[in-house]
């Protein structure tokens, strides 16, 4: 696949540049409610990548684009025409799931050229069709392999030119990945992007791993409990995390003790005062004046230097190359993670008495964890320093 051939994209070209947007999907299972009033626009040409817990509603969404489900409210248009109650066989779209579910018994150019065969195009066009696609994910020599004969790899990118033989508007993928070892799914990653860019085809990716997310997709919208929590690029919904939940959920995050001021707009932190970035969580039953806090902090953000009269302490370093992670206990008992280059690492073992410090940027702040809530107001999300290790249930 990496040698693609551009001069071949326009016979490859799929219904490329297609606009998605779900308006207000809700979907419910019984007393579950998979989506709860969902709005987001897919951008033409775009790889969006939908993020978050498991069962906040991620396939559910991709199956409703699919077809395959129907949402109890809402719609979904593509390119602007509503497509909620058409079939899924009548829709313009291509899937890729978790599982390639190639035909066993067809070999590899058959598997292709199935949804050509089901449309009746002849023999010869289709294997012409199929065998361009196989160029495309560079699997030209393996056209007769039966699926029992291909590894994993092999077979989702047969599963990958299957769906795009039918030249779909719309690519959706469904943890596509998510079956193969690391090394495998690095190269995927990479040769999924480049066809995605090279073919300029709308795009929906679901994955439950953030890193995933981040390095391929234009966009990330991360979801929480059927609904969009934030949709932004990678970069800014890393940098600028429009909620606590998203800071928490995408990248390591680390919570320390803070003083919000009374105007809510700087708080007191590490001995130094700090603007705050983004909205209040519940500022309006936060209660007035100045209050306790967590402020947010990534890792590679907080300082930390060797101080004999220091009152936070490293319990653990762990050696990452380039960077040593730090773990260290603050007074009131939390830990928290400091990234600091290797080089400058030799001070800062285990048992060192520190001092933090924060650079002068905006932060994001929380309520304090285990803070009482005030009755009827948002739950947030149990917070941890490492990620979260969601998994997928079905
Ligand atoms: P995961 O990452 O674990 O795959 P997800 O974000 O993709 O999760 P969905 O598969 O969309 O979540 O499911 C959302 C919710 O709807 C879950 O609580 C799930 O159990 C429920 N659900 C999904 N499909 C069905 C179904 N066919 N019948 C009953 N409940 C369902």
């Amino acid at each position: 696949m990496t040698e693609l051939l551009t001069d071949r994209m326009s016979t490859l070209a799929t219904g490329a540049g297609s606009t998605v947007e779900f308006c207000g999907l809700r979907r419910t299972f019984g007393a579950t409610t998979a989506l709860d009033g969902l709005d987001l626009e897919i951008r033409p040409g775009e790889l969006l990548a939908l993020l978050g817990p498991s069962g906040c509603g991620k396939t559910t969404a991709l199956r409703t684009v699919a077809g395959f489900e129907r949402p109890d409210a809402g719609t979904v248009l593509m390119d602007g025409e509503d497509v909620t109650r058409i079939p899924a066989h009548r829709r313009d779209v291509g899937m890729v799931f978790q599982s390639y579910s190639l035909f066993p018994h067809l070999n590899a150019v058959d598997n292709i050229a199935f949804g050509l065969r089901m449309q009746g195009t002849g023999k010869s066009a289709r294997r012409a069709r199929a065998m361009e696609l196989l160029e495309l994910v560079g699997l030209p020599q393996h056209a007769e392999r039966f699926p029992s004969q291909l590894s994993g790899g092999q077979q989702q990118r047969i599963a990958l030119a299957r769906a795009l033989a039918l030249r779909p508007k719309v690519l959706l993928l469904d943890e596509p990945l998510s079956a193969l070892d690391a090394q495998v799914r690095q190269t995927l990653r990479e040769e999924i992007r480049r066809l995605q860019q090279q073919l300029g085809i709308t795009t929906l990716f679901v994955t439950h791993d953030q890193e995933e997310a981040l390095s391929m997709a234009d966009r990330v919208a991360v979801m929480r409990s059927g609904q969009m929590e934030q949709c932004a690029a990678p970069a800014e919904l890393y940098q600028r995390p429009a909620t606590a939940f998203v800071a928490e959920f995408v990248g390591v995050m680390s919570r320390i003790p803070g003083r919000l001021a009374s105007d809510g707009r700087a708080v007191h932190v590490l001995g130094r005062s700090l603007p705050v970035h983004g909205e209040l969580p519940g500022s309006t039953d936060f209660g007035g004046g100045a209050r306790d806090v967590d402020v947010l902090v990534r890792p590679e953000t907080l300082g930390v230097t060797a101080a004999d009269d220091g009152t936070s302490r490293i319990t653990a370093a762990t050696f990452r190359g380039a960077g040593t992670r730090l773990t260290v206990r603050l007074p009131d008992g939390r830990e928290a993670v400091a990234d600091v280059p290797t080089a400058a690492a030799t001070a800062l073992g285990a048992g060192t008495a520190v001092t933090l410090s924060l650079p002068d940027c905006p932060v994001l702040v929380d309520r304090p964890r285990g803070a009482a809530r005030p009755a009827g107001s948002a739950v947030q999300q149990p917070v941890s320093t490492t990620r979260r290790p969601w998994r997928r249930t079905r």
